[in-house]
């Protein structure tokens, strides 16, 4: 029998409560329909990682998720407290989550310190982006995982051979 493909996407991607300014964004549909046939994988690393709903925005300060995995950097929020460890300890839920359930490949939020493929804000909380990845996408990469975002769900779902 074949064993079913999943994929990992973030939760709030799906309309689920757990961005840091508490909205509820609206659901893609195909994502919905794959969630409908349980071929999706939910993960917020950094609710899984301890942090709170609503919780204050933080930003990456010097380097990127990369470098925080090295040690070399650290994550602050708006309101100044180190929140470095539950982003990384969030990173590796997600991560476990893909070794328990097999996956390739994984749908992340752009711009989030933690899901991010590509861009993240500055550490300066002006609304300025920088090149870099957040600490989860980091993570997932150096595993073999690959990352696209919500402006690549096609793409994403062909690689890991999905049908939608
Ligand atoms: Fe959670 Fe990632 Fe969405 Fe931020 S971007 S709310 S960490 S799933």
């Amino acid at each position: 029998m074949n064993k079913k493909k999943r994929i990992l996407v973030s939760s709030c991607l799906l309309g689920e409560g757990v961005r840091y300014d508490g909205k509820i964004k609206r659901a893609d549909m195909v994502l919905q329909k794959l969630q409908e046939r349980g071929e999706i994988v939910l993960v917020c690393p950094e609710v899984a990682g301890g942090l709170s709903v609503p919780r204050p925005p933080s930003e990456i300060i010097l380097g990127d998720g990369a470098d925080i995995l090295d040690g070399k950097g650290r994550i602050i929020n708006r309101i100044g407290e180190d929140v470095t460890d539950a982003f990384v300890r969030g990173a590796h839920d997600a991560l476990q989550l893909c070794r328990q359930f097999d996956i390739k490949v994984a749908i992340l939020k752009a711009r989030s310190p933690s899901c991010s493929k590509e861009m993240i804000y500055d550490g300066t909380f002006t609304g300025t982006l920088k090149p870099g990845k957040g600490v989860t996408a980091a993570l997932l990469e150096r595993e073999g995982i690959e990352i696209f975002d919500e402006a690549q769900i096609e793409s994403a779902l062909v690689k890991a051979g999905i049908r939608f």
